[in-house]
């Protein structure tokens, strides 16, 4: 049984009681963030000798690539986030507690948390990512975000709330602000969502709302930039923006915003949107507990690892995932924030552990690139994997089901599966609910 199942074992350890100091007593593993890193490190660390506690401020893991989904009325919320603890209870060395990490106390191997501070022998810190407003405040304030399940649901409730606003309003102009949304970013987070947006309006709300001129809503994707999906070869960046002009998405390329205020986007040169949604996908920078951390960080306030991933000077800590920066991707930038890449960190961060504690030699983190992905919207995405560049059909195909496999839960994959075919058959949506978490912006 894993010494963490009562909640004051956290309490009651003495810094100086270390396992080398009592042998019988097994290395304590503390992961920080149940994400995509923190359940690679958890997995690979099941029935070995070390006791495992994951610590999350959530009880769930979220399947953030189809998060965009639940924003646009697609998928419930359920269906893309997986209890930890059903995890987590199949394997006797490792347990889960609900807590958030607020930083770490390295000198006596503490994370400190909003409840006791929780001991450590060895530390992984996959706390993931957070927005990124580049200084710019407001925006957080002004713009709906899409990093979590609350973020998600309040956008789908803002959007769904701005058309039943939009019936009663007799002011042409605010009627059709009320069915304009902007999303700022044209990565795959801005790309996808935009996609989904003109399809949930063209197929859906179009029929739902006969007495709305929908020709009026539009779906506007800001880039700061010349092109979309930066990661991807110039011929599938450019094949995206065609299929994404096609669906209905109005491009606007080399835009950057400068401000965002009740609804309008002001551009740097002076142009500007009203919009009754503004979403926010310009910019990720680390987790905010990598601020906490008195460690070296580096752009986007990743924390800088070793090729090992530890802290140079705390060899114990490990930092993966979006949260770590790492040099060493194509000509030789750093590990890019992705799902796999996380993945592989905390398998390496796992056997790097195992290896300190039996006294061998660390082993530098190695990528096995299988590639990128995006999706754009019905029958279109593109896909760049195993030396294959594909769009349209074929790449959607893919899509659907490598993220199908990756879903956590055989129960999460047969209810996705099951909307997907409703949405893909009826060209329906059937999650369209204004519920309770809804950010009141009614001045826009
Ligand atoms: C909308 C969206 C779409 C994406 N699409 C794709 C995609 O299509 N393909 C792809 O490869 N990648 C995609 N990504 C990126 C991918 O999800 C991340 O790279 C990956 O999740 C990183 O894994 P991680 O373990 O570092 O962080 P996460 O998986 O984000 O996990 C971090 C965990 O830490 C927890 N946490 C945070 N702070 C604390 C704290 N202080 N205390 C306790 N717990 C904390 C969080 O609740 C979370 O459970 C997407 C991300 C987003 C947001």
């Amino acid at each position: 049984m894993a010494i963490y199942r009562q909640d004051s074992s956290a309490a009651t350890f003495r810094p100086h009681d270390s396992p080398d100091a009592h042998s019988n007593r097994r290395p304590r593993v503390v992961v920080v963030g149940a994400g995509f890193g923190g359940l690679s490190v958890a997995r690979s660390l099941k029935g070995r000798d070390v006791d495992v506690l994951i610590i999350d401020c959530n009880n769930y893991h979220g399947f953030w690539p189809l998060l965009y989904q639940v924003a646009t009325a697609g998928l419930e919320p359920e269906s893309i986030a997986y209890p930890v603890r059903a995890i987590v209870r199949k394997y006797q060395n490792i347990d889960f507690q609900m807590i958030e990490a607020r930083g770490v106390d390295f000198e006596h191997r503490l994370v400190l948390t909003h409840r006791e501070p929780i001991p450590y022998d060895y530390l992984v810190l996959a706390a993931g990512s957070a927005n990124n407003y580049f200084g710019n405040d407001a925006l957080a304030e002004q713009t709906y975000s899409l990093k979590n399940i609350d973020d998600a649901q309040q956008l789908r409730n803002h959007v769904l709330w701005s058309f039943e606003r939009a019936v009663n309003e007799r002011d042409p102009r605010r009627r059709a602000m009320l069915m304009t949304l902007v999303v700022v970013g044209g990565g795959p987070t801005g790309v996808e969502l935009a996609g989904a947006f003109v399809e949930l309006i063209r197929h859906v709300l179009q029929h739902d709302y006969p007495m709305l001129d929908v020709s009026e809503a539009q779906v506007i994707l800001v880039e700061a930039i010349d092109q979309v999906l930066m990661p991807f070869s110039p011929k599938l960046r450019s094949k995206a923006l065609e299929q994404l002009r096609h669906m209905g998405v109005q491009v606007r390329l080399n835009s950057v915003v400068a401000e965002v205020s009740n609804g309008r986007v002001v551009f740097k040169d002076g142009s500007a949107i009203d919009a009754g949604t503004v979403v926010w996908s310009a910019g990720v920078q680390a987790a905010r507990l990598a601020e906490a951390l008195d460690a070296p960080r580096a752009r986007g306030r990743r924390v800088q690892v070793e090729p090992t991933l530890n802290l140079t000077e705390h060899p114990e800590v490990f930092v993966i995932g979006d949260m770590a920066y790492l040099e060493g991707y194509k000509k030789g930038q750093a590990y890019p924030m992705i799902a796999p890449v996380a993945v592989q960190q905390g398998k390496r961060a796992a056997r790097n552990i195992l290896a300190r504690i039996c006294g061998k030699p660390l082993h530098p983190f190695r990528y096995a690139d299988r590639g990128i992905m995006a999706t754009i919207g019905r029958r279109a995405a593109v896909l760049d994997a195993f030396g294959v560049k594909l769009s349209g059909y074929p790449a959607w195909l893919g899509w659907l089901f490598i993220h199908l496999m990756a879903l956590a839960g055989f129960r999460n994959r047969v209810i996705v599966l099951i909307n997907w075919a409703f949405n893909y058959f009826t060209y329906d949506r059937g999650v369209r609910l204004i519920t309770g978490a809804r950010k009141m912006v009614d001045n826009r």
